[in-house]
């Protein structure tokens, strides 16, 4: 493509990542970039937190400024300026100056559509007063901070809508900014990208910071009340009023300008592509947001739209396009992580609830961890859901949540599913270990011994869910073999309490006919009790999965009757 004419629609991640790579790899290309807004390449993840105002200055959000792409890259950035339609036939796009409103148009031998996505419009009356705002770009982050600050001032209340990471990111910054904040959500469970446990167990946690969060429940309307501030009224919950609302109930892909020109489109109405990012237009591609991609496990189509697979999107386009390389993408995991308070949770692969979707015969373990050795000041608590195909241990997905670091083991799950690792493969990775950083048996590793020790019938685990449902109903003893400190600190009602050490002589207070659910803090003194009961001729044992660490939140959230969405404010 020597010597020839790129065009870019956007320059946000994919398209600046495009237009940029492109540069480097052919000097001689003439490449346009156009942008409907006054900037370009800026950070939108960074947005809650320029709100929150821990990214201080909206200068730090912008990551390359048009003049420098100008000037070192020989980019010709055409701010404010939006394409209206496409002409493959002649090769052009129309486009029209939105300061001046002068008409233009630009040829072109290589389109790149790199339009992103747009947030979903509330389909409710009022969803257009004033003070209901959309978080997408950084003038949509400067209105809510305005909006926020005065609030703030004056202890008012936000409502959020939608608990994706947006919204919660969103929610967590109006939070610590002082202002009363409720999130509601239409799914029975916040962050839908967990699983259900997982995302009960951190609604709990934002519950406990203060944040109030409704789940299965629906706004119907917005009306105006006198000062700007906003009745909103619910489904089910009785009307509340707000200072301000943030709507971050989903985004669709920002296509209508490809379907105009008969681009295909498909999931989420995105831009379908083939390995190279093409569409079915010859010279006519897509990036980022507004392209499907593929999801590496189940090979489907998938729209996955985030900011990291946006890069690569218009790296790998520019690369094989314009340097003659032959990369395949090889698609998304739909790895996603979130700062949750002073929680990370962070996700890669299939939930329990895709696997189960996708007809996986699959299982599942959930072990509490340290992100240090336990001896090492300052290690914190982490929580690993593993869930690994049945029938040969290969790892579908990974959820991990916690106040350590969760990142890296996150990266590992991503690594290990990518080379379609089992969980034997990740038992034995030689992993780093020092006791700042790790424990001598990292918790991926430890995990995947509990999933191996299941796998063997080793033992058996009893998820909290279970154990709740069936202690209610008198149909299991629980038996904590924790120490009476932790005991007097948390406890399952009714437990009978026999301190692990004890056991071994205490074996003669228990029944062989009942079934027992033994309980410690992350399961380890409960399976060496396990094995003690079962050599003893014990036989309907479990092991509470996750030990107190995951099953507390959970039995608070039960008891109080949560799951079945949160009603109370
Ligand atoms: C608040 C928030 C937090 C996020 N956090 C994360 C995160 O933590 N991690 C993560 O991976 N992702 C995150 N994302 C998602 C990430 O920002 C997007 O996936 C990424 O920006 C997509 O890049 P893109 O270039 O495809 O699209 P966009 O960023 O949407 O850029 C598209 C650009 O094209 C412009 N445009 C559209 N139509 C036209 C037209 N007709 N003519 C000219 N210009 C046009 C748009 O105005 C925009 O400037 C977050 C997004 C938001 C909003």
């Amino acid at each position: 493509m020597k010597g020839k004419k790129l065009l870019v629609i956007g320059g946000v991640a994919a398209g600046a990542k495009t237009a940029a790579k492109a540069r480097r790899e052919d000097d001689s290309l003439e490449i346009t970039m156009l942008s409907n807004e006054d900037v370009i390449s800026y950070a939108g993840c960074g947005l809650p937190y320029y709100i929150g105002g821990i990214i201080e200055e909206e200068e730090a959000l912008k990551i390359v400024k048009a003049e420098s792409f100008e000037k070192t890259r020989r980019i010709k950035v055409e701010l404010n300026t939006e394409a209206v339609s496409i002409d493959p036939a002649a090769k052009s796009v129309s486009a029209v100056d939105l300061v001046t409103g002068e008409k233009k148009k630009y040829g072109y031998d290589t389109l790149v559509i790199a339009t992103g996505a747009l947030p979903l419009k509330l389909p409710v009356p009022g969803s257009d007063l004033e003070n209901i705002y959309n978080l997408r770009t950084i003038k949509d982050s400067n209105r809510i901070k305005e909006k926020a600050k005065e609030t703030a001032v004056k202890k008012g209340r936000a409502l959020v809508v939608g608990s994706g990471f947006i919204g919660i990111e969103t929610a967590e910054n109006l939070l610590d900014m002082g202002i009363e904040t409720i999130v509601v959500e239409m799914k029975d469970q916040i962050l839908p990208g967990f699983d259900y446990d997982i995302a009960l167990s951190l609604q709990y946690y934002m519950e406990q910071k203060g944040l109030k969060i409704l789940t299965e429940e629906a706004v119907t309307g917005f009306s105006p009340l006198d000062g700007g501030r906003i009745s909103v009224s619910f489904k089910n919950h009785e009307a509340v009023d707000v200072d301000f609302v943030v709507s971050a109930a989903g985004v669709r892909a920002n296509t209508a300008i490809a379907s105009d020109c008969g681009i295909e489109t498909g999931i989420a109405g995105a831009i379908k592509v083939d390995d190279n990012f093409e569409t079915n237009i010859k010279d006519v591609f897509a990036v980022g947001d507004c392209a499907e991609m593929k999801h590496r496990i189940t090979g489907k189509t998938c729209w996955v739209p985030l900011g990291s697979t946006a890069n690569k999107m218009g790296r790998i386009m520019a690369e094989n396009r314009f340097g003659g390389a032959k990369e395949k993408f090889p698609g998304v995991l739909a790895t996603m992580i979130i700062k949750v308070f002073d929680m990370t949770a962070g996700k890669t692969g299939l939930t329990e609830r895709d696997a189960a979707a996708e007809g996986y015969d699959f299982d599942t373990v959930i072990v509490p961890g340290n992100d240090s050795a336990g001896y090492y000041p300052g290690f914190r608590e982490i929580v690993t859901k593993l869930i690994y195909e049945r029938k040969n241990g290969r790892i579908l997905g990974g959820q991990v949540f916690g106040w350590g670091v969760v990142d890296k083991p996150v990266d590992i799950l991503v690594t290990a599913i990518s080379f379609n690792a089992t969980i034997f493969d990740l038992a034995h990775l030689d992993l780093a270990y020092a006791p700042p950083f790790s424990n001598a048996m990292a918790s991926t590793i430890a995990s995947s011994n509990t999933a191996k020790n299941r796998m063997s019938q080793r033992v058996k685990t009893i998820h909290p869910f279970e154990l709740y449902s069936r202690w209610e109903k008198n149909e299991l003893t629980v038996l904590d073999v924790r120490t009476d400190e932790e005991v007097e600190e948390w406890s399952i009602e009714r437990s009978l309490h026999i301190e692990n050490t004890y056991l071994p002589d205490r074996l003669g207070e228990l029944d062989k006919d009942r079934k027992y659910a033994i309980v410690c803090k992350r399961g380890i003194r409960a399976y060496n009790a396990y094995r003690l009961l079962e050599a003893a001729g014990f036989r309907d044992l479990a092991v509470l999965a996750g030990g107190t660490v995951f099953s507390r939140p959970l039995i608070e959230m039960l008891k109080a009757g949560k799951p079945c969405g949160s009603k109370k404010l």
